[in-house]
């Protein structure tokens, strides 16, 4: 049997789990009943989508959203898995072209309506069902908005079919859930995940890279002797860091897919029994690391995804006592993974909500108010602010850079989109090199426009323009900086924009950018 996590790589294109799937997948893969409860964004398609791919059989999955259904047998079908809908907006060739698919076996996944389900008992039982998904089971209790009152064959259909079934809701309250148990299990308890996804003993850090390796010895040199994990996004760095840490006077071993099984091992069980050992890795350590009192996790570049960031940083301080998290990012982080995603052979459309990812991670890393709230946000819960990250501990300045902004992408513009930041800043604050005079480039309007900033908050000021993706390095042209469709109100004098002060002047001796 193919491993789950292999599947949602190769099919679906995702890098890490959210909060939860995991467990989720492998009790119901394992075919345990199953009620799940997950905020609505957080992702619960994927724990029946995977499982039906891993199992024998079709996945009936029952629910009341008919666009919802069709829109995820098509994205199902781009990916190359087979599913099909039987809902009351077939036509009559769609409702053909699903039962010859299941005549034929070669269905997966069977998406119902539930009002289809009285008339088709028998055929369900025909086309050796697998596994039955209830998605918006609260529809199955009588006193909640959603009544449906065909949810309530639900249950005599498990029974009758034998088979295991999972349960999936956004509604947490406990009425709902004893009426889900009682109608969809017949009043036997299921395997039931309920697990908001804060960490709130976590604290939450993010820092622009200066020197990074200079930062990770700083950080560590302030939590000698307690165990944590350096995550890097090469192998080569993670043997590099290592001994620097060594020869700071830690003591730190390194770890990547690239190491002898054997060599592996023994890293693992040292972190396991010593105290105070620092592991530094690519994110290829942590799988099975059951490592209770990880001090803190640093990522020495910015991860691939708010998933795997979350991951990551969630290793630590399973224990429940306090532990500190901070990821490091910069300009070349951007450049490097946006290069990724627009050099991967994927197609387009995933290309696409990659970057749409990625832009989620970097608002994320640039955020202005509490960073848990967004995190969490990100996932579909609503929080407070948190008083346990970077941000509440010290609010972030911000300023109105809509000049800034547009100086900047007028001087990209100007210059045919065949530059990157570097000459881009010299161009803005009037540094005459020979490039620029060679290209006559302080002949331009844009030349010297920007005299009110320093060098290092322009710096500032295009990174955070790459992370709101209002430019984007092109590869094909050497990362020369393009502007994207977002930043047209911003250039047209639409829109404002607000960027943060306090990581733009970071230059010893002078004062913070006047707006
Ligand atoms: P729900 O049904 O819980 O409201 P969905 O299953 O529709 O949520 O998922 C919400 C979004 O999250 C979708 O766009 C989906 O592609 C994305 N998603 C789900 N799981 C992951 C993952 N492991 N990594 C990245 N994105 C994911
Ligand atoms: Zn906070």
């Amino acid at each position: 049997m193919t491993a789950p996590a292999t599947f949602l790589r190769d099919i679906f294109g995702f890098d890490a789990f959210r909060p939860g799937q995991e467990e989720i997948v492998a009790a119901v893969t394992a075919g345990q009943n199953t009620l799940a409860i997950m905020p609505t964004g957080g992702g619960k398609s994927l724990c029946y989508q995977l499982p039906a791919l891993c199992r024998d059989g079709v996945t009936v999955v029952i629910s009341p959203l008919i666009a919802l259904m069709r829109d995820q047998v098509r994205s199902l079908r781009e990916v190359g898995v087979e599913a099909g809908a039987l809902t009351s907006a077939n036509t009559e060739a769609e409702n053909e072209e699903v039962f010859e698919a299941l005549d034929q076996g070669r269905l997966k996944l069977l998406y119902m309506a539930p009002e289809r389900l009285g008339v088709a008992e028998g055929m369900l039982r025909r086309i050796g069902v697998g596994l039955i998904a209830v998605d918006e089971a609260h529809c199955v209790s009588q006193w909640g908005h959603d009544f449906r009152p065909d949810y309530l064959r639900i249950g005599t259909l498990r029974r009758s079919l034998g088979v295991p079934l999972a349960a999936f809701t956004a509604t947490a309250d406990a009425e709902t859930q004893a009426e889900i148990v009682e109608r969809l299990f017949g009043g036997e308890t299921p395997a039931t995940f309920l697990r908001g996804f804060d960490r709130p003993n976590i604290h939450l850090a993010f820092a622009v890279k200066d020197s990074p390796r200079r930062q990770i010895l700083d950080w560590a040199g302030r939590r000698k002797g307690l165990s944590g994990i350096v995550y890097t996004a090469t192998r080569a760095k993670t043997e590099t860091l290592a001994r620097a840490l060594e020869e700071a006077g830690h003591s730190a071993a390194h770890y990547h897919g690239g190491m002898d099984p054997e060599e592996r091992r023994m890293v693992e069980t040292r972190f396991q029994r010593e105290d105070g050992l620092i592991v530094v890795a690519t994110v290829a350590f942590g799988m099975g690391i059951d490592k209770p009192d990880i001090r803190w996790v640093a990522h020495a570049d910015l991860p691939k995804t708010i998933e795997g960031y979350y991951q990551e940083i969630g290793r630590a301080g399973r224990d429940g006592a306090p532990a500190e998290t901070l990821t490091l990012y910069g300009p070349d982080d951007i450049r490097l993974r946006r290069s990724q995603i627009d050099e991967s052979v994927a197609p387009p459309e995933r290309r696409a909500a990659d970057h749409g990812r990625l832009n989620a991670l970097l608002g994320l890393a640039e955020a202005m108010s509490c960073r848990r709230q967004g995190l969490l946000r990100y996932f579909g819960e609503t929080s407070e602010p948190c008083g346990n990250c970077d941000i509440c501990d010290r609010p972030v300045e911000v300023f109105d850079a809509t000049e800034a902004v547009r100086k900047a992408l007028s001087a990209i513009l100007r210059t045919g989109e065949w530059f990157g930041t570097g000459h881009l800043i010299d161009i803005l604050t009037g540094n005459r090199t020979t490039k620029v005079a060679e290209r006559g480039h302080d002949a331009l309007p844009t030349f010297a426009v920007g005299r009110d900033l320093s060098k290092p908050a322009w710096g500032a000021v295009f990174r955070q323009m790459m992370g709101r993706d209002l430019v984007r390095p092109d590869p094909e042209r050497h990362g020369a900086l393009r502007m994207t469709d977002e930043a047209l109100p911003i250039l047209k004098g639409e829109q404002p924009i607000t960027l943060r002060r306090d990581t733009v002047d970071k230059a010893p001796g002078r004062t913070a950018v006047k707006t």
